[in-house]
């Protein structure tokens, strides 16, 4: 089989066959095939896309690029949970404890944040002490022992997306249906949990850009789930908006632990006990929607999830003293409020400018290997269709690094104020299945 063969055939718009698609990633993995015949490839794929079929054959392939974590020795159902990214998603870190108290296994392996979107091992690792580098024996003697973890992918998880993923950010290739889907689902495939859930965003803060987009993208993933036999489903939410009111890792973390204790923004609140809901529907421990999501909420009340929480804090090596004292977190040396200078309604609130915003604040990563300031973020007074008057604080800007002016006036500039208050979506648009 030659390489070069097999772009002309994709360039011609023609499907390749399983043979075809598993010799080129196993070969780009191996270093077999250069980086420039695989960007051809990658191009043509862009162009010409994939039917179903290649879809599901290069998800597998992808996903026996490398390790594949057997959970077979963890007791009850593994579950699994994954977000598309956005600004002020803490879900996981909420929605893990609340599942893990009700008995099921969360062995999840999370990202860090890139850009204007958070990563779930950064927030942990706000947490002193905490550590998200765990051996696989370790990660499933916990998941056994508690009930969850949350770790780092480890090393040799589906070597061929970190090559393919890192050709395609520098070569106009990453938005594609079928490479976003197989190197989503390869990974979570590769994870072994017996059900994903996955949360696809949609709006200006994620990657899909409409709610058309999303639903197309949700489709393909859940299909692929069918596929490999895993109960798969998709909810569609939008991230037009910061999701909850804190962005950034501390201030992220104390309103999880809010949220545990029953005191979180309500988008936040609404989704994560939908999406435990759902979760709680495919491990069958409910029969209906409206029983996971009081089960959810009983979880809550009764702070079994919050007692969760510590419980995985605690084994992942976390000092749950700063956990039942959130006073404890250090905070940044300047906090700013920025005032209103118009009254009305929020009417909409740009999630990629907010999330832009934490990052050059300190809370996140223009680069790989950019450094971050745990203390630093946005905290959002106001959020779409509160009323604001003159002078109120919107937001409060928390940062280590004075000369914040020009970061305050593009902050300021994500929000719209009218004179009508705008109508709410639910949080959870479509679910997909
Ligand atoms: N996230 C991934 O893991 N892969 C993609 O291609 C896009 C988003």
């Amino acid at each position: 089989m030659r390489m070069v063969d097999i772009i002309l055939k994709k360039r011609d718009g023609n499907a390749l066959s399983k043979e075809e698609i598993d010799f080129f990633v196993s070969n780009y993995t191996k270093g077999n095939i250069p980086d420039y015949q695989v960007s051809a490839l990658l191009m043509a794929i862009y162009f010409r896309s994939m039917n179903e079929e290649e879809t599901f054959y290069l998800t597998e392939a992808m996903l026996n690029s490398g390790d594949i974590l057997d959970l077979s020795s963890i007791e009850g159902v593994k579950v699994d949970k994954h977000s598309t990214g956005g600004v002020g998603d803490k879900v996981s870190l909420i929605v893990g404890p609340i599942v893990a108290s009700c008995g099921l296994k969360l062995a999840k392996m999370s990202g860090r944040g890139l850009g204007h979107t958070g990563g779930t091992l950064d927030k942990l690792e706000s947490i002193p002490g905490m550590k998200v580098k765990l051996s696989e024996r370790a990660f499933i003697k916990q998941v056994n022992q508690i009930g969850m973890a949350i770790i780092s992918q480890s090393e040799n998880l589906d070597p061929a997306d970190k090559k393919l993923y890192a050709l395609r950010d520098v070569t106009g290739t990453v938005d594609s249906y079928p490479l976003i889907a197989s190197s989503i689902m390869s990974k979570k495939l590769a994870s072994g949990a017996d059900t994903i859930l996955l949360d696809v965003k949609y709006g200006n803060g994620a990657f899909m850009k409409t709610i058309d987009e999303a639903c197309e993208l949700a489709r393909i993933m859940v299909k692929i789930g069918d596929y490999f036999n895993k109960d798969t489903r998709a909810e569609i939410t939008s991230m037009e908006e910061p999701l909850g009111k804190a962005i950034g890792n501390i201030l992220e973390v104390k309103e999880a632990v809010e949220t545990l204790k029953g005191n979180g923004p309500s988008d936040l609140v609404e989704l994560c006990l939908s999406s435990c809901a759902t979760i709680f529907e495919q491990a069958k421990l409910v029969s209906t929607h409206k029983a996971g999501i009081e089960l959810a909420k009983r979880q809550i009340e009764n702070l079994e999830a919050y007692e969760e929480f510590k419980r995985f804090v605690k084994a992942q090596g976390g000092d749950i003293d700063y956990i039942e004292d959130l006073e404890k977190f250090p905070v940044a040396r300047y906090q700013k409020d920025l005032l209103s200078t118009k009254k009305g309604y929020v009417t909409a609130l740009d999630a990629l400018k907010v999330g832009t915003a934490a990052m050059k604040l300190g809370a996140g990563r223009e680069k790989y290997d950019d450094k971050i300031d745990y203390t630093a973020g946005i905290y959002l007074n106001k959020k779409v269709g509160d009323k604001v008057e003159v002078g109120e604080p919107i937001c409060t800007i928390f940062t280590e690094k004075p000369g914040y002016d020009e970061i305050a006036i593009e902050l300021m500039d994500a929000y719209k104020i009218g004179d009508k208050r705008p109508s709410k979506h639910p949080m959870v648009e479509r679910l997909i299945k």
